[in-house]
């Protein structure tokens, strides 16, 4: 039976050691600022946004929102980008994603000031990321590595799949394994032998966006499995892309969804924009 790693608990952890660090920084008379840009009105992006703003509230991070109305324009949204880029107590800046169709993402973060790109997708902070010499980590990767650190599992030399190859997870989950040390295959839609190559896995990374995908024949006894999926099953309840009930019996620890790398990846966000202040402040990160 696998030890359940409690992402609700570890993220409370992560977020009480960013309020300390808030802290530390006020005391400096720094006060880490994010703002956070809505354009539209999704309500999953509502949801996203309100629980942002609300996980700042706590860690005493100063928050500003940018709600736009769907009708807003591509020069609008980049004028609004370069006044925040220039706005010194700002040290963070977050445009939610989806943008409404007509608005071209990638240009709008490519647009942020990479100091302040606090979700770290802008092409210099994801470089940064290959070379190994990064200040900002994308959040949900970075909380998955967290996930492990502080549930005792190591990560040199074992071997590593992940399951996915977004820019958003992914890749960047395959390239931090690799920065500690890790073994590390990444598979896809493409894969062949996929049963085959994830049972070799001994810390298994699922990132696939499908129900219970991850089924008990893929998963070799005594591996970590992380699911990153955020699905909802035929009754609408959310879940992720590993069959839990079938795998938790094999698996030595395994992350719950909810409740597992969900909590961590606005916790990771928290310790991005305080590092975004500290670097615009010329202190170490
Ligand atoms: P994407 O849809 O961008 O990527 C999915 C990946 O899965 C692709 O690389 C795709 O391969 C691969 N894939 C799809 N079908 C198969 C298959 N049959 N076999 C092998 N690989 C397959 O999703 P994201 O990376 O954005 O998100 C993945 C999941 O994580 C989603 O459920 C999402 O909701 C969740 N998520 C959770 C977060 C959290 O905070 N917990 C944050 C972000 C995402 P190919 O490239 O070949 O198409």
């Amino acid at each position: 039976m696998a030890t359940r790693i409690d992402g609700k608990a570890i993220a409370a952890s992560v977020r009480s050691d960013v309020a300390k660090e808030v802290e530390v920084l006020k005391e400096k008379g720094i006060t880490p600022g994010m703002a956070v840009v809505i354009v539209g009105d999704d309500p999953a992006s509502r949801i996203y946004v309100n629980n942002k703003k609300k996980a700042c509230a706590e860690v005493g991070i100063y928050s500003e929102e940018y709600a736009l109305p769907a009708s807003t324009t591509q020069e609008e949204l980049l004028a609004l980008v370069h006044e925040l880029n220039q706005k010194e107590e700002i040290h963070g800046i977050l445009v939610q994603s989806p943008l409404p169709k007509g608005l071209d993402e990638k240009l709008i973060v490519d647009n942020i000031d990479p100091k302040k790109d606090v979700d770290a997708f802008h092409a210099v902070n994801v470089g940064r990321i290959m070379i190994g010499d990064y200040h900002f980590l994308p959040c949900t990767p970075a909380g998955v590595i967290e996930l492990l650190d502080r549930s005792g599992i190591e990560i040199a030399g074992k071997r590593c799949v992940v399951v996915g190859r977004s820019n958003i997870v992914g890749k960047p989950m395959a390239m931090l394994l690799l920065h500690r040390n890790g073994t590390v295959t990444i598979c896809h839609s493409k894969t062949q032998n996929l049963s085959e190559i994830c049972k070799q896995a001994d810390i298994l990374v699922a990132a696939v966006g499908k129900a219970k995908f991850i089924t008990a024949d893929m998963v070799k006894e005594g591996a970590v499995v992380i699911d990153v999926g955020m699905n909802r099953d035929e009754n609408g309840k959310l879940c992720g892309d590993v069959d839990y009930a079938a795998v938790e019996p094999l698996a030595s620890f395994i992350t719950p969804v909810p409740g597992g790398v969900g909590p961590m990846t606005i916790a990771m966000l928290m310790k991005n924009a305080v590092s975004a202040a500290k670097i615009q402040n010329d202190l170490p990160v």
